[in-house]
């Protein structure tokens, strides 16, 4: 499936109720979903129990998108465009970060 496929299922079953809950309220659940995928890989959760959080997280960003206007595909590729988004360069040659140790 490709992404402006999933946002579009997405606004289909659930634009009413993300019209509803509003922006905030969906930024909300957004984050919830992250806390979720950071408490299933902390308890070494199944494979698909954690694939099932990554799904969410993307869902509930979709909605975000939905009510925000956003075409995900498009700013997606916008952002990267094959290559990374900060060097420009595939893979990626930006100097190491102290985080990422
Ligand atoms: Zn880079």
């Amino acid at each position: 499936m490709k992404i402006e496929e999933a946002q579009d299922m997405m606004r289909r079953i659930y634009l009413e109720r993300d019209q509803a809950r509003g922006i905030e309220g969906t930024l909300k659940r957004t984050f919830d979903e992250l806390e979720e995928l950071s408490e299933a890989i902390k308890s070494k959760d199944t494979a698909q129990a954690i694939a099932d959080e990554v799904a969410d997280i993307f869902a509930w960003l979709c909605s975000l998108a939905n009510l925000l206007e956003i075409d995900v595909s498009d700013a997606f590729y916008k952002k990267y465009s094959d290559v990374c988004s900060k060097c420009r360069e595939s893979p990626c040659a930006c100097p190491e970060f102290p985080d990422m140790k």
